[in-house]
């Protein structure tokens, strides 16, 4: 009786100071950055639009602002100077599959052949990151992630801008939840709406002008890779059903 007492505490102290971090590591999902540096990043999904993306850019420009864009590997495929110019005006590329596919209900080949394939799209600008579409994921899609060298990045929160609201409304739940290593989810371009008034992204423009106005001198607004050295990154386990 005395043995598993005595190798019990061990154990758990292991897995706590070691294992479970290391978990964490491998197969956590990044939603935010534990710092005191006033730094958050915002990150677009869905994208490149045509005509949304160029003026969101502008935007961003004007307040010196980076972001990070989890694309489609199917939208960015025609619209190479866009992607371009994300790359060399300092914002990030993420990876976020080519036709945006549930993660969990995909089998594992179609996984692999859509993460190739917006890989292939997105080369030579995309970072090691990936954003599940919904933020659906399982333990299988978890693991392909990491077998393709991916950070798995959520979010801290997000402000349903897939639903038409008007702009003071957007800007005010952005601000709302905003704090030092928030990682917030927006989308530059929706697909498969499921509000067709929330399609316009002008919204939320107006809103993100507003609120870079407003914070633009009181926080800094970074790509996720330097969101990740500002601090200490918190990953979780996150395997749910899609949105
Ligand atoms: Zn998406």
């Amino acid at each position: 009786m005395a043995h598993p007492r005595s190798i019990q505490p061990s154990l758990s102290r292991t897995f706590r100071r070691w294992l479970a971090p290391a978990g964490r590591r491998l197969l956590g999902t990044l939603v935010r950055v534990a710092t005191t540096e006033p730094v958050v990043a915002l990150t677009f999904d869905d994208g490149p639009h045509p005509l949304y993306t160029p003026h969101l850019l502008d935007l961003l420009e004007r307040y010196h602002a980076r972001a990070t864009f989890f694309l489609l590997g199917q939208h960015a495929v025609g619209q190479r100077d866009l992607v371009a110019r994300m790359a060399t005006t300092g914002h990030a590329i993420g990876n976020h599959t080519f036709t945006h596919i549930r993660m969990p209900q995909t089998p594992r080949w179609q996984r692999w052949r859509e993460l190739w394939l917006a890989r292939r799209a997105l080369a030579p600008f995309a970072s090691a990151l990936f954003r599940p579409p919904y933020g659906g994921q399982s333990y299988g899609s978890r693991v392909d992630a990491l077998l393709f060298g991916y950070e798995v990045v959520g979010w801290s929160y997000h402000i349903e801008d897939w639903v038409a609201q008007p702009p003071d409304r957007l800007a005010e739940r952005l601000l709302a939840q905003m704090q030092p290593g928030s990682i917030v989810l927006l989308h530059d371009r929706l697909v498969n709406p499921r509000d067709p008034a929330a399609v316009a992204r002008t919204p939320l423009l107006t809103a993100l002008a507003q609120v870079l106005a407003q914070v633009g001198t009181r926080y800094r607004f970074v790509t996720v890779p330097e969101l990740i050295r500002a601090g200490t990154p918190v990953r979780v386990p996150w395997f749910r059903p899609a949105l």
